[in-house]
């Protein structure tokens, strides 16, 4: 036996176990908002960093790399998953325990925050509120300004932290924080950077006549010309999402069980998620997480999602989302060891959760989740999901974008930055007065999530790919069937992490992840 199959039947079963404890102890955390349960968290939550930073065993990892007679692809595969989790936490603990220290100030000081608008303090949901439903082009823009005051506080706070966050970077050998995340997923800098480039270009066009429909809209409904329009005309402060048809579309699913109508959209791909919906928790509730994830407890079938369900399409296409990504780890295959039992990258995952979630907006689907008396809507809602995903796109290039120049110079003038690449991606015009703000440093994930936002557009990327391959080029093709189901357990999610997300991808669609199959889609 190989010294490193002996290490992982002794290491495997503790890094097992504080997997576990972690995860359940984040559940309890997301479930109920206790104190007690936040504090367990973070204690096993740095016993697993310690678990995973041991200098002795990340120098015998290094030689095994070396190592030829190591051939077995799965054990390679384990060796190379290892590798990238320990490396990230060789950094000086000291320098870890700043960054952690950081993070969870800034988080504090992101929740606490609170607004002056009209007078008023409020809520980040309260500004959101009016940008939803206001009609009133002059509050509206005071709405837009409260909800850009925090980034004054925020930007001295995610400086100090991107600086710390470069200098374990350069310690680990790289040349910014950026590269590191990158590097550590297995993703190229210079392939992301150019592909969504090219990709930029190759969806203007499409994306003008979107921007020209909703601009037109917008001015309308709110009686100012086009060139009045700014950023405080979409319905959330980023103009991230689709501001046409939300409360519209609503009316499909009045009347609709969306727990229900997910669990038989499921069954018709022969993936029972009964399971599943049995150890989630789905309705809304005092001290609850009041967004949605998936989270496999111990990488053995234990699969839970959380959901604040309300009638709204929003919440079909979420619960559809979270099942996406559980019954992917459902139908890992029993054989695979347990390191191997996860996806080797979120853009897979995410891949098979939107792609479930499309199925919201999508006629054939529809039909199926709340019946075909509703024609009218249906007719609409696809029209809004070409629109959601070319503006979406467009909000992914702004953030990789910017993340990849604000790593590689923190000390230019980022608010510049911030709006050349609004204008030149989503095309909003800066307003006049924003000279010397800090409107890049209130998007949450910009200090809170680094280095993440690419993950969703190569997942829509992927998801494309996967529906052309399911369905050829037919528009309207029946998605929830046995054959849909058949080919994702086979082609993808079986195979775990037992390769990379590259390999994986062209192992499932033939081809290598590119995004002709999402233009052919929505441009
Ligand atoms: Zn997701």
């Amino acid at each position: 036996m190989h010294p490193f199959e002996r290490f992982l039947q002794n290491f495997i079963p503790l890094l097992e176990k504080k997997f576990t404890d972690v995860n359940k102890a984040s559940w309890i955390l997301e479930t109920t908002g206790s104190q007690d349960a936040a504090d367990l968290r973070s204690h096993l939550d740095a016993e697993l960093k310690i678990l995973l930073s041991d200098v002795k065993i990340y120098r015998d990892l290094m030689a095994w790399d070396q190592d030829p007679s190591l051939k077995d692809p799965l054990l390679k595969r384990q060796l190379n998953v290892l590798l990238r989790s320990f490396k990230q936490n060789q950094a000086s603990p000291s320098l870890l325990e700043e960054i952690s220290k950081k993070e969870a100030t800034l988080a504090q000081s992101y929740a606490a925050f609170r607004a002056d608008f009209n007078g008023k303090k409020v809520s980040e949901n309260e500004i959101r509120d009016v940008l939803k439903k206001e009609k009133d082009a002059s509050l509206r823009k005071m709405a837009w300004e409260s909800s850009k005051q925090i980034g004054e506080i925020l930007a001295p706070q995610i400086l100090a932290l991107v600086k710390c966050r470069n200098q374990l970077a350069i310690s680990l050998g790289y040349s910014d924080f950026f590269q590191m995340q990158l590097d550590l997923q297995e993703v190229d800098r210079n392939w992301l950077l150019q592909l969504f480039d090219a990709f930029s270009k190759d969806s203007e066009k499409a994306f003008d006549s979107v921007l020209r429909e909703i601009e037109e809209a917008l001015s309308s409904r709110y009686g100012v010309s086009k060139k009045d329009l700014g950023p405080w005309s979409y319905s959330e402060p980023f103009g991230q999402e689709d501001p046409l048809d939300n409360e519209d579309l609503d009316h499909l699913v009045q009347g609709v069980d969306i727990v229900k109508a997910s669990y038989l959209f499921y069954q018709q791909m022969g993936m029972d998620v009964q399971s599943i919906l049995d150890h989630s928790d789905m309705l809304e509730r005092e001290g609850k997480c009041q967004h949605a994830f998936c989270i496999h407890v111990d990488k053995r079938g234990d699969i839970r999602t959380l959901n604040n369900v309300k009638s709204s399409v929003k919440w079909l296409e979420t619960v559809l989302h979270e099942l996406g990504h559980a019954v992917y780890e459902l139908y890992f295959d029993d054989s695979l060891p347990w390191l191997l039992r996860e996806p080797p990258h979120m853009i897979t995952t995410e891949a098979m959760a939107l792609l479930a979630g499309r199925q919201a907006y999508r006629k054939n689907s529809l039909e199926k989740l709340v019946g075909n008396s509703k024609q009218k809507w249906i007719d609409i809602a696809e029209k809004s999901l070409r629109r959601r995903q070319l503006i979406f796109s467009r909000w992914v290039f702004v953030m990789t974008s910017f993340e990849s120049e604000l790593y590689s110079n923190p000390d230019q003038d980022l608010n510049a930055l911030w709006w050349r690449l609004v204008e030149k991606y989503q095309k909003i015009k800066a307003p006049s007065n924003r000279q010397g703000k800090w409107d890049w440093a209130t998007k949450y994930h910009i200090g809170l999530a680094p280095v993440y936002y690419f993950s969703y557009l190569l997942g829509e990327m992927f998801a494309s790919m996967l529906q052309e391959a399911v369905s050829g080029k037919g528009k309207h093709f029946e998605f929830a069937n046995p054959k849909t189901g058949q080919f994702l357990k086979r082609k993808l999610f079986s195979l775990g992490n037992s390769m990379s997300w590259s390999s994986l991808i062209e192992h499932a669609v033939g081809s290598p992840l590119n995004y002709h199959a999402w233009l052919s889609e929505f441009s």
